[in-house]
């Protein structure tokens, strides 16, 4: 069987050779085989050197997915088959593979299944196809994860916008294995949480900020905190548990403020000490400011707002924005923990907008740490734009 030909510009493999997974539609001399969307297909140079087998997502700017940067690996359609052991076992060695724990098992390009995001929470997974070629072979990566030791279920949520640039519908429910029990609850160390990932947002947790929550507990003792865009609460048991007198917590979301009030009640948690706001968050954090509140931590983790090269600039306001109303909110002492998940922001540039805040506010402050994603979401040295969680830890002098 021979596969349909993606055939590039003269000069444009030098991204593949260096083990970068995407063919940008501008790259592209001509497709021959008619692919269908989604299918696999054989990238070759402009001399016709075959170079990678990858997915055609004829919708997307980004046209071709690497499967494989080896020509010759069957294309037999089994690559879920042979990939999805691979994270299965780096979550393991990682330390993350205890039940009734959970972890992010499949992060995408970061481990070789571009389009492919997969988080478990106990024995169940939550699914999430964003790509052509992923949503060719749907089925089989659902079969195969449930294949993995330990687990019953793997729920579908596909319903994330970005399928809309590769003109795919949204799509949840039941992908293989057991229906989803109407609560599940993970640990994760000391912490519990209850995760629904029927309803929540994304896949329903955020494990990317493990080691954030961690550092905010060993922070927290004696801390008067604030928790900007709090979702289900994890930092406001990260700090309840650290010993933090209260914990102001800021969310758009109701239905996420509700869970993570049960999140404290899970942890028996002293419910007194948290306060919960349903608000826009610049405004309440505005608010805040004018009514003179002052905290001893806090905690600014904003949702994703760059989400394009084109809304850097308007993305860069909003998170310098936040920063200053940050340290204006801080006591002496106090600490600014200002995060961005932002793929397109560097961890340079995050640094050079709160130095800048600083300043703006009049305000003397040390940098004193960093977070990153957790290791379950690994950052593939060859792919930048994988390293997309970073955070900053400040003390207001
Ligand atoms: N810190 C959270 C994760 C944050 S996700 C955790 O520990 O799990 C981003 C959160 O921002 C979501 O809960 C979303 O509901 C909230 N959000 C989005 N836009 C918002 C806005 N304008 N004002 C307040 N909250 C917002």
């Amino acid at each position: 069987m021979s596969l349909p030909q993606i055939k590039l510009l003269p000069g444009r493999e030098k991204s593949l050779l260096r083990r970068h997974p995407w063919v940008f539609s501008g790259a592209i001399a001509g497709i021959s085989g008619s692919p269908r969307a989604g299918e696999t297909c054989l990238v070759v140079d402009s001399r016709g050197t075959p170079l990678a087998v990858a997915a055609y997502s004829p919708a997307s700017q980004i046209t071709a997915r690497i499967w494989s940067s080896d020509p010759d690996e069957p294309y037999d359609g089994k690559f879920s088959r042979r990939r999805i052991p691979a994270p299965a076992q780096l979550r393991e060695t990682l330390g993350f593979a205890d039940i009734p724990g959970g972890a992010r098992l499949i992060y995408s390009e970061s481990d070789g299944l571009p389009g492919v995001i997969a988080d478990r929470y106990g024995n169940f997974v939550a699914l999430q196809i964003l790509s052509a070629g992923a949503e060719f072979f749907r089925q089989e990566i659902a079969e195969c994860i449930l294949e993995l030791p330990g687990i019953a279920g793997v729920y579908e949520r596909s319903d994330v916008s970005v399928r809309k640039h590769e003109k795919l519908p949204e799509r949840c429910g039941l992908a293989a294995g057991e229906a989803l029990p109407p609560e599940l609850i993970i640990q994760e160390g000391t912490r519990r949480f209850a995760v629904d990932p029927i309803h929540g947002q994304k896949t329903g947790f955020y494990f990317d900020l493990r080691d954030a929550r961690d550092l905010v507990t060993k922070l927290s003792a004696g801390r008067r905190v604030l928790n900007g865009f709090c979702y289900t609460g994890g930092f406001a048991v990260a700090a309840l548990q650290g010993g933090a007198t209260a914990v102001v917590n800021i969310d758009s979301s109701r239905p996420a403020l509700a869970q993570a009030r049960k999140n404290l009640e899970l942890n028996n948690l002293d419910l007194s000490r948290a306060e919960w706001i349903a608000a826009d968050g610049f405004e309440e954090l505005n608010r805040q400011v004018k009514a003179g509140e002052k905290f001893d931590l806090v905690i600014l983790d904003p949702p994703k707002l760059i989400d394009a090269k084109s809304h850097v600039i308007s993305g860069c306001r909003a998170y310098s924005h936040l920063a200053r109303r940050g340290f204006e909110l801080l006591n002496p002492g106090g600490l600014l923990l200002n995060l961005s998940c932002s793929g397109l922001m560097t961890p340079e540039l995050l640094q050079k907008i709160t130095a800048d805040a600083a300043c703006q506010c009049g305000v003397e402050a040390q940098l004193v740490g960093e977070v990153r994603q957790s290791a379950d979401h690994p950052v593939l040295l060859s792919v930048p734009e994988t390293f997309y969680l970073k955070g900053l830890l400040s003390i207001r002098r």
